[in-house]
């Protein structure tokens, strides 16, 4: 694999969202109330093509677009990912019709979408989730049971739910299934939650689903869970690397300009190394999300590794970065509303959703080991 870079047009094109971030989504990311989807929000992402982007481009282009929206407007780099996660079973393994009546609104902005895997028995281990997927006759089950934690839920329009067909099987007895939040015995609850992104529980009472809601096959639904995060788990890495450059270049433009012990605070040796060192670790961790990017691009045998060492190193590097520039800032970073008060909250649940480090890090020692075996 060669040593990633970006080509101009891929610079320019980060630079134009970026650009975008600050004057065309922020503003409306502000109007937005806290713990509730924004449609303004999406319906703008839908306008500026960035959602249809999510499907007509590879991993790199979400990075990309993942890692410059999160530099200036995170809520906005929030709401694009989450029609991602949401949409994108439909997109790879939806059937026609269902493409047709959920993927236009997705791209357009109008359509929110949500996915929902984790329960509060079944979180890291996803594989023990226990929402009952009943048999009501032929090809149709009734769901009962609990989701949680559930970002968009319960506001979404569809969610991609992942229910249990066939008990006592694990990973290979459950089924996807494409739920319009509309069905009958589908209710939910907005939870309270440090990151700002809305989220919430879903509740389902016997609500009916037949096959022609079912995503991929029965029972072959974790490999739709497990493709969707293979995809997006490098991406969460470079909407963290956004967000420590963010915090660094706030920490460059306010240590070059405080006044300190008769100099600048960027004189201090001791505040000039820190920075150094923030400069170093976003550098490394920008390097592995898209070389992760690339071999998912590329179909390389080994995006599960490369995917979760993105992942783990971007989101634990974001938080030593966002955590040192609050160091840096002092006081007048804990102010409510201040950027770095804002990325503090957020860069702390990427280190636990979508794979906790330390999952993470169980992955690349599977692989590693299974490498070895095969010789390779
Ligand atoms: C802001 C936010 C948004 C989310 N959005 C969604 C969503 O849209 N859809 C969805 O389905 N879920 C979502 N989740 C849920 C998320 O995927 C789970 O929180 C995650 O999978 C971890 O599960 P858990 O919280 O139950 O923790 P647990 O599984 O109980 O794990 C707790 C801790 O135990 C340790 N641990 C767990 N497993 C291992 C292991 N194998 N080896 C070593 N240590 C381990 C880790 O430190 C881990 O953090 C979201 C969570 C958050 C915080």
């Amino acid at each position: 694999m060669p040593a990633f870079s970006l080509d101009p047009p891929q610079t320019a094109w980060c630079a134009e969202l970026r650009a975008l971030a600050a004057e065309r989504l922020r503003p409306l990311a502000e109007k937005g109330e806290p713990g509730h989807v924004n449609r303004p929000l999406v319906a703008e992402l839908g306008q500026l093509g960035l959602s249809q982007r999510l499907f007509t481009s590879g991993a790199v282009d979400l990075c990309l677009m993942r890692e410059s929206l999160a530099y200036a407007c995170t809520e906005a780099e929030t709401a694009l990912a989450l029609q991602g996660l949401g949409a994108y079973p439909v997109h790879a393994y939806g059937t026609p019709a269902q493409r047709d009546r959920w993927l236009p609104g997705v791209a357009e902005g109008s359509t929110v979408a949500a996915f929902a895997l984790s329960e509060p028995g079944a979180g890291s281990d996803a594989a023990a989730l226990e929402l009952a997927a009943e048999p009501d006759g032929p090809a149709r089950w009734r769901l009962t049971g609990e989701k949680c934690w559930i970002s968009n839920a319960p506001e979404a329009d569809f969610y991609t739910v992942f229910a249990r067909t066939t008990p006592g099987a694990g990973a290979r007895g459950v089924t996807a299934f494409l739920l319009p939040a509309d069905r009958p015995g589908l209710t939910g609850a907005g939870l309270d939650m440090l990151s700002p992104h809305p989220i919430g529980s879903l509740d389902f009472e016997a609500v009916p689903v037949t096959a022609d809601d079912v995503l991929g096959e029965p029972d072959r639904g974790f490999r739709v869970a497990m493709g969707t995060l293979n995809l997006f788990r490098p991406s969460v890495g470079a909407f963290a690397v956004g967000m420590a450059q963010a915090a660094l270049d706030a920490t460059l433009a306010h240590t070059a300009r405080r006044d300190a012990f008769g100099g600048k605070l960027k004189d201090l040796q001791a505040v000039a190394h820190q920075v150094a060192e923030m400069a170093l670790r976003t550098e490394a961790a920008r390097l592995m999300v898209y070389a992760a990017a690339t071999a998912y691009d590329e179909e390389a045998p080994d995006v599960p590794r490369r995917a979760a060492m993105a992942k783990l190193l971007a989101t634990e590097t974001a938080q030593y970065v966002v955590d040192r520039a609050v160091q840096l800032h002092g006081a007048r970073a804990l102010h409510r509303g201040h950027l770095l008060e804002h990325l503090y909250r957020e860069v702390r649940a990427p280190r636990v959703y979508e794979g906790a480090s330390e999952v993470q890090r169980g992955i690349i020692a599977k692989e590693l080991y299974a490498d070895m075996e095969a010789g390779q």
